[in-house]
């Protein structure tokens, strides 16, 4: 096949498990609205833009900005490009009013404004039918295919040798954000299009916020630094922690250290094809139970991982997905601890018939610089 055959039959795959979930759920056509989905399902990467998927065509929607760029990207896909003059959504309202009988259509409520479905329904009348169905594309995302797969390995790649790139200039003195600055330039130095969150870079007390920004704050001698980055590449994500010591540290903060890698090892060891969500979290939790540290683990153990940095399966506390060949998902437990600091480990894992299989690869013992 050429490559471009090849896109083409990705694409109308997606598409057709796609179709195979839409009449699951009760609807002929589904209308979406997540600039994520439709990269998913066309590759177009605009800012504006609806999907129409009809049992027999798919048809993007965007306006004058995107008219070359949306021809290029889904150039292989077999979707069709209308270019809206009088708005995204009057456009797809009024071709789905353009129907002879009342039409079912799929739309996903957290992803629709209650002004957007208005606009819909005043341009669509009454010749649509809608059913609200949750996570159709995300369900599909979830399992990545082996060109997707390759893509994630590359920015996860990236992103570890960002981070030993970054080592040597974590010293006292270097402020938080100059250090996400360096981060940040060091990915694009490297090919990424950006960051796929706002780099963490939180230190000494600070280090005990699981989610801080960085600040002005100057990293201190013996002070916890937590480093959580990701970059895009190639339009996928990475999402990375690792944490340092500046200085030699107590020795609180070494078992510290060891148990939160010890329940990494765990959770990673119990993924595999048909474990649940859940018992993966349990196998972290567990550990850090063992070593009285349960109560400061606060999150979920992880998180899938994709064209979003936040995508299904969730890996928490009673979440019953069940794991499956082809996913990608974070291994993150962590514990913070007020007044000492926090210290989390995390790594991009796929699923695959042997386990878990690291994408990252940047050292992960205790690091004192
Ligand atoms: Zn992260
Ligand atoms: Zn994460």
């Amino acid at each position: 096949m050429t490559e471009e055959s090849v896109q083409q039959s990705k694409s109308r795959s997606r598409v057709d498990r796609l179709r195979l979930l839409l009449s699951k759920a009760g609807a002929d056509f589904l209308l979406v609205f997540h600039l994520p989905n439709i990269q998913y399902l066309s590759g177009f990467s605009g800012s504006a833009g609806l999907l129409l998927v009809e049992p027999s065509r798919v048809t993007l929607f965007t306006d004058s900005r995107y008219t070359f760029q949306a021809i290029e990207e889904v150039a292989d896909s077999g979707v069709t490009v209308t270019i809206a003059k009088g708005g995204l959504l009057r456009a797809a309202g009024e071709s789905l009013k353009k129907r002879r009988r009342r039409i079912r259509v799929a739309y996903a409520s957290p992803h629709v404004t209650v002004a957007q479905k208005r606009a819909l329904d005043a341009a669509a009348g009454n010749s649509v039918r809608w059913v609200d169905a949750l996570g159709l594309v995300e369900r599909l995302r979830a399992i990545k295919d082996g060109s997707e797969l390759a893509l994630m390995a590359s920015a996860a790649g990236l992103i570890s040798e960002v981070f030993h790139f970054v080592l040597p200039r974590i010293a006292p003195g270097i402020t938080e954000l100059s250090l996400a600055a360096e981060i940040e330039y060091a990915m694009k130095q490297r090919g990424a299009s950006g960051p796929s969150f706002e780099s963490i870079v939180a230190s000494g007390p600070r280090s005990a916020w699981a989610h801080a920004r960085p600040s002005s704050k100057a990293i201190g001698k013996n002070e916890l630094v937590v480093l959580d980055q990701g970059a895009i590449l190639h339009g996928y994500c990475s999402d990375m922690t690792r944490t340092v010591f500046v200085g030699r540290a107590p020795d609180k903060v070494r078992r510290m250290y060891e148990a939160v890698l010890e329940a990494q090892e765990a959770a990673k060891s119990a993924i595999r094809p048909g474990a649940s969500a859940a018992a993966v979290d349990r196998a972290a939790r567990q550990v850090l139970k063992r070593h009285s540290l349960a109560r400061f683990f606060t999150h979920s153990t992880g998180h899938g991982l994709g064209i979003e940095v936040h995508e299904m399966p969730r890996l928490g506390r009673g979440d019953r997905t069940v794991l499956e060949e082809g996913m990608v998902v974070t291994v993150e437990p962590g514990v913070y601890i007020e007044g000492v600091g926090g210290i989390r480990i995390e790594d991009d894992v796929v699923v695959t018939a042997a386990g878990a299989v690291n994408l990252t690869k940047a050292a992960r013992e205790f690091l004192e610089l």
